[in-house]
């Protein structure tokens, strides 16, 4: 992980501003994501990603469950398919000569659109699915700045979360 400085910042914050918009489309209930996957080479987005139920279907609409009623087999106890889970799937089926090499950018807002920076990486479903695709950078805003992770590196830490 390298926190990123100078123009490389300056590039990461003008595409964090670009998931911010896509996060505002948002309809989960519990948290408003945006993604994006941003080919390295041309510097163009590819993929855009926001958190809301399946199919945005609200019969599927799962905000307001509590996780504990879910069986242990149950591996998936979020609610919505995660901004960055869109943002790999809109790339991979539009742009998918693109998608091996880029950047995935990912930004949480408050109810009232505020940055809410990121704590540490344990969302393994969507590191798995990064790393699978060939997606080469994970990009999470810290409260120290922003911070480029390579993917296996990211997968490696998802799992090893242990609460912050
Ligand atoms: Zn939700
Ligand atoms: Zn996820």
């Amino acid at each position: 992980m390298i926190y990123l400085i100078g123009k490389k910042k300056n590039l990461a914050e003008k595409f964090m501003m670009q998931a911010l918009e896509v996060a505002k489309f948002s309809t989960c209930l519990r948290s408003k994501c945006g993604s994006i996957v941003v080919d390295s080479e041309s510097r163009r987005t590819i993929g855009r990603g926001f958190n809301s139920p399946p199919g945005n279907r609200e019969s599927q609409r799962r905000c307001l469950i509590d996780k504990i009623s879910y069986h242990d087999k149950v591996g998936d106890k979020s609610c919505c398919i995660h901004a960055e889970q869109r943002a790999i799937i809109d790339a991979v089926s539009k742009n998918p000569h693109e998608v091996s090499g880029s950047s995935l950018y990912f930004i949480r807002l408050s109810q009232e659109n505020k940055i809410l920076k990121a704590g540490m990486p344990y969302c393994t479903h969507c590191s798995k699915l990064a790393l699978d695709v060939g997606i080469d950078k994970f990009v999470l805003w810290h409260d120290k700045g922003i911070c480029s992770y390579d993917t296996e590196e990211y997968n490696q830490l998802s799992y090893e979360y242990n609460g912050d």
